[in-house]
């Protein structure tokens, strides 16, 4: 089926057919990412005394428990509630099925070789996205496809879906204040975290995109409580930069994060 659309008076098409995963499927029990060293997200067949959740095993069906870490096991997507007292779940807030977005590829850069700043005292061995990097990547971009935003960085390899981070590049905060300010409301990157994986705790890229002040653990007027952030996807160097319709598709979980699953739907000429 080919779905046609306009957008400030221009006609696009997608083809729903043609979808693009850029979710690492969760191979629990198997190789995936993982951030902070916490266990590995991991399935067993439920077990009573009269039943067992494994045809292997005589049982008439498998049904097992998964135990996971959204945040740090795989592809996730999450809101505000991330960082609120209050509990808010992403799957009240995702409500956009269909966002107009642009995928850009960013090199990260040498921390202390840029003007770029962060919210704690960088070392040698920090690696940055900087404004500049993506006032670049975005100089050809359309501003009404920039609802979402997909981030790849490089280096780019299937080590992406296994990784085990203790650190890895991250936003500046003039980056962070530069996205905002073009209005994405769904950030999509293929890193850990927006932030710098340990930076006291303040999450400050978390809270500039958010609109929540620093130190604060609760929403404001102002906040951007209805925009998501999806981490820890893999965009395979085959897919071009370019524009799509973005499908973030989660589990209805009352949590502040889910497992995802972003598709994208390369645009098509009608
Ligand atoms: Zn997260």
């Amino acid at each position: 089926m080919i779905l046609s659309f306009t957008l400030d008076g221009k006609n696009y098409a997608i083809d729903q057919s043609a979808s693009i995963d850029i979710s690492i499927p969760l191979l629990f029990n198997g190789d995936q990412p993982n951030v902070f060293g916490v266990a590995p997200a991991n399935s067993n067949a439920c077990e009573t005394k009269d039943l067992i959740g494994d045809t292997r095993r005589g049982g008439s069906c498998n049904f097992e428990q998964y135990t996971l870490i959204p945040h740090c096991n795989g592809t996730h997507t999450e809101c505000v509630g991330h960082i609120t007292h209050e509990r808010i779940s992403v799957c009240d807030i995702l409500r956009d099925t269909l966002v107009p977005a642009t995928l850009i590829s960013i090199q990260p850069e040498s921390a202390l070789k840029t003007a770029d700043s962060y919210v704690v005292k960088l070392s040698d061995n920090d690696q940055l996205i900087t404004k500049s990097a993506l006032e670049l990547a975005l100089s050809s971009a359309q501003g009404n496809l920039l609802a979402g935003l997909i981030v790849r960085t490089s280096p780019n390899d299937d080590e992406k879906l296994s990784q085990r981070y203790s650190s890895a590049p991250f936003f500046s905060l003039e980056a962070m204040r530069f996205i905002v300010s073009l209005g994405v409301k769904h950030l999509v990157v293929d890193l850990p975290s927006i932030d710098r994986l340990s930076d006291d705790g303040k999450l400050a890229n978390h809270r500039l995109f958010w609109n929540v002040a620093d130190g604060r653990f609760e929403v404001k007027e102002g906040s951007r409580r209805d925009s998501t952030i999806t981490e820890l996807v893999y965009v395979r160097n085959e897919i071009p930069d370019g524009r799509y319709i973005l499908n973030i598709q989660i589990a209805a979980f009352a949590s502040d994060a889910s497992p995802s699953r972003p598709l994208l739907f390369p645009f098509i000429s009608i």
